[in-house]
C-alpha cells in the first residue's frame, strides 16, 4: 500500500501545478499575441488573401477579398473559390496545379464582383501543411493589375500610333524621292538644251565675238555644267532610299581599292600619301551603295587636303569604339570648326574654306549619311582646323 503523502509533499506538488498553469497561460496570451499579430498582417494586405481546402471551398479571406468580391467573409468561407471568377474553368486547374506543382506564379485570373465589376489579378499560391506535414490546402494571393494593364494598353496604343507614323513618315519620303527624281530629270532636258547651244554659239559665232562676249559664254557655260553637276547629285541622293541592291558579304578592302584607283589622278597630282590599314574585316551590306560612300569620303579627303600642305596624307582603317568596329578615313586637310560638324551633313551645306578651294555640290556628305544610316550605321567626324579631319562610320553586323 503506497504509503499519504505528506503535507509537505502535497504542498510542493500543488506549487508545481500552479507554476504549470501559469505557463500555460502565458503561451496562450503569447499565441493569442501573435495570432493577432498575423490577422493584422493578412488584413493590412492590400492584395486579396485566401485559403482553400483540398476540395476548393474557401476556408479564410481578408478584407482585401472582401472588397473585391462585393461579399462578406461569412458568406465566402465555406463556398466554391472557382465561382467568383469571370471564367471558373481557368480557375479550378489554376489552384489543382498549386497541388501538383507545389505552387503557381502569376496566374492571370479576372475577378468578378457581386455588383458585375471585373478586376485583372494574377495569382500566386502555395500549399500549406498542418502540424504532421500533410498538405492542408491552398494559401493563394492575388493582386490587382488594373493599373498595370491600363499603362499597358496605352502602351501598346502609342506602340501602334508610332508604327503608324512612322509608316506615313515612310510614305512621305517615297513621295519626296520620288518628286525629286522626275524634277531632276526634267530638270536636265532644259540644261543639255543650253549645253548644246552654247557649244553651237561658240562654233558659229566664236570669231566674231569679243573678248568680252567669249567671257560670258564661258560664264553660262560653267554655270550650266555647275547645274548639271548638282541635278546629278540631286538624282543621286533620291535614288538612295529606292535602289533594292541584296545586301551581301564582301571585303571592305576592295572598296577602298576601287575608290583609290578612281581618284589616283588627282592625289598622284598632289603627291598624296595614302596609307590603307592591313587586314580589314569583311562587311555585310549594299556593295555599289557603300562604295559610294567610301568614294565620296576620299573624295573630299583628296579635296580638302590643302594647297599648301607640305605632306599631304590620308589614312583608311578601322578601329574598335564602344564594342564596335568603326571605319575612319582621315586626311591631314583643313579641317573643319567644331560649330559646322552637323551642317556639313545637310545638303547644300559648303563651308567657305571650302569654296575657295574645290567645286562641290555640298550632297556628298548628305549622301554618305544617308547610306550609312540606311544600313543600321552611325556618321560622325572629328576635326581641328588646320589639322585635319577623321571621318567615322559603323556597319550593323549580318542579322542572323
Ligand atoms: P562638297 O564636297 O560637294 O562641297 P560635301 O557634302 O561632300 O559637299 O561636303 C560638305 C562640306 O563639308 C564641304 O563643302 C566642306 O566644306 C566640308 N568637308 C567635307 N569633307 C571635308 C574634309 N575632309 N575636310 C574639310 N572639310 C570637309
Amino acid at each position: 500500500m503506497a504509503n499519504k503523502p505528506t503535507y509537505e509533499e502535497l504542498e510542493q506538488k500543488i506549487k508545481v501545478l500552479e507554476q504549470e498553469a501559469l505557463e500555460r497561460k502565458k503561451a496562450e496570451a503569447a499565441l493569442r499575441e501573435l495570432q493577432r499579430y498575423t490577422r493584422g498582417l493578412v488584413e493590412a494586405s492590400p492584395d486579396s488573401l485566401v485559403t482553400i481546402s483540398s476540395e476548393g471551398k474557401i476556408t479564410d479571406v481578408n478584407r482585401a477579398t472582401e472588397l473585391i468580391t462585393g461579399y462578406p467573409g461569412d458568406k465566402l468561407i465555406g463556398t466554391d473559390f472557382s465561382d467568383y471568377f469571370t471564367d471558373p474553368q481557368k480557375a479550378r486547374p489554376g489552384y489543382l496545379k498549386v497541388f501538383s506543382e507545389d505552387h503557381v506564379r502569376d496566374y492571370p485570373l479576372e475577378i468578378r464582383h457581386r455588383n458585375g465589376k471585373v478586376t485583372s489579378v494574377l495569382y500566386n499560391a502555395s500549399v500549406y501543411h498542418d502540424l504532421k506535414g500533410d498538405v492542408a490546402g491552398v494559401f493563394a494571393a492575388a493582386r490587382d493589375i488594373t493599373d498595370l494593364k491600363k499603362i499597358e494598353d496605352a502602351l501598346r496604343e502609342n506602340e501602334n500610333r508610332l508604327e503608324e507614323l512612322l509608316a506615313e513618315i515612310a510614305a512621305k519620303n517615297a513621295e519626296l524621292e520620288s518628286f525629286v527624281y522626275s524634277v531632276s530629270h526634267d530638270l536636265k532636258a532644259p540644261i543639255v538644251t543650253i549645253d548644246g547651244f552654247i557649244g553651237a554659239l561658240e562654233e558659229d559665232f566664236g570669231d566674231i565675238l569679243s573678248e568680252e562676249g567669249k567671257k560670258h559664254i564661258m560664264y553660262i557655260s560653267n554655270a550650266a555644267q555647275k547645274m548639271e553637276l548638282l541635278i546629278n547629285d540631286l538624282i543621286e541622293l533620291s535614288r538612295i532610299g529606292r535602289l533594292t541592291e541584296i545586301k551581301r558579304e564582301f571585303p571592305f578592302a576592295r572598296l577602298v581599292q576601287d575608290a583609290l584607283k578612281a581618284l589616283q589622278p588627282q592625289a598622284g597630282a598632289r603627291g598624296i600619301a595614302v596609307n590603307v590599314q592591313d587586314n580589314l574585316p569583311i562587311v555585310y551590306g549594299r556593295r555599289k551603295r557603300l562604295g559610294q560612300a567610301v568614294d565620296n569620303l576620299l573624295a573630299n579627303a583628296v579635296k580638302y587636303i590643302g594647297k599648301d600642305n607640305p605632306n599631304p596624307r590620308i589614312d583608311i582603317g578601322v578601329q574598335e569604339h564602344n564594342g564596335q568596329k568603326a571605319f575612319f578615313v582621315h586626311d591631314n586637310g583643313i579641317g573643319i570648326p567644331e560649330k559646322y560638324f552637323d551642317r556639313i551633313f545637310q545638303t547644300f551645306e559648303r563651308l567657305p574654306s571650302a569654296k575657295q578651294l574645290a567645286e562641290g555640290t555640298g550632297i556628298g556628305l548628305r549622301i554618305v549619311k544617308q547610306i550609312i544610316e540606311n544600313h543600321g550605321g552611325k556618321i560622325w567626324l572629328t576635326s581641328e582646323p588646320g589639322k585635319g579631319s577623321t571621318f567615322y562610320f559603323t556597319l550593323k553586323d549580318k542579322e542572323d
